[in-house]
């Protein structure tokens, strides 16, 4: 077996990964890599979203030094096939492979574009719970990528991905009924937004400090929420749109993302 295993490497082929071995099992992967930290002298952490097995941490061993295997393929967002070892009972798996499929540092370059690379992968590092399926998010990270990379407005794709971030969550209230009183919210009414609550407000119900919606802000508000993104160019009312997420997500957390409080300093 020993030998049969040398022979293998010596032809470039890797020999089969264990399956249920005591108890360890190798799964292979789409996943979008979220972040990493140090671990000791030479491994990382890594953090990654799994199209089938939801958010997972593992260990890159090596992945510091700097002929690693593991360079230039764990920046945040870059998509990749990930082969990992799971031990029954662990919540640290280990990286065996992590081959980028569409690498995100093609997109890293403008400041703009990496700035909200960041902030899809702390959103999803956030909002999605461990280990629970998550193929939602998965593929709204794919349509955000596959919009920037088409050449979308960063700030277009970043507002619809994050109120998509928290509708999956079910943290985003309805846009079609009042919050207050529960009756259907007329297509051309005035909407308020109240996040103590959180939801839509009909002008009946709302309270000093809810943000009122420009028309063209509540029209691109329905038309992200109901559909596939269009990012050619910015939807009129996206600086409110922005403005609800942010709202939202700060109500929710108790705090702003740190990736967001930097893009508010960079870019204003
Ligand atoms: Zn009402």
């Amino acid at each position: 077996m020993v030998l049969q295993a040398s022979i293998l490497q010596v032809c470039g082929i890797r020999p089969p990964a264990p399956h249920h071995n005591r108890g360890v099992r190798s799964r292979s992967t789409d996943a979008f890599i979220l972040g990493t930290h140090a671990l000791k002298e030479k491994d990382r952490i890594v953090s990654f979203l799994t199209r089938d097995a939801g958010k997972k941490r593992g260990v890159a061993h090596g992945a510091r030094s700097p002929r690693s295997r593991f360079t230039g393929v764990l920046e945040p967002m870059t998509e990749a096939r990930v082969v990992y070892f799971e031990k029954e009972g662990r919540d640290l798996v280990s990286l065996d492979e992590v081959e980028a499929v569409r690498p995100s540092f093609a997109l890293s370059g403008e400041l703009g574009r990496a700035l909200v690379l960041s902030s899809f992968a702390e959103s999803l590092e956030v909002f999605v719970s461990d280990s629970d399926p998550a193929e939602p998010f998965y593929r709204l990270a794919r349509h955000a990528m596959d919009s920037l990379v088409a050449g979308g407005s960063p700030a277009a794709v970043a507002g619809y991905f994050d109120l998509w971030v928290l509708k999956l969550s079910g943290l985003f209230p309805s846009a079609s009924e009042c919050a207050g009183c529960g009756r259907a919210l007329g297509r051309d009414e005035v909407l308020f937004f109240d996040e103590t609550r959180p939801g839509f407000l009909g002008s009946e119900c709302k309270r000093s400090g809810a943000l009122r919606l420009s028309p063209e802000a509540r029209d691109s508000l329905r038309r992200f929420l109901t559909g596939p993104l269009d990012a050619k160019n910015d939807p009129p009312g996206l600086t409110e749109i922005a403005e609800v997420a942010r709202r939202a997500r700060r109500h929710f957390l108790g705090h702003e993302l740190k990736s967001q409080r930097v893009i508010g300093k960079v870019l204003g």
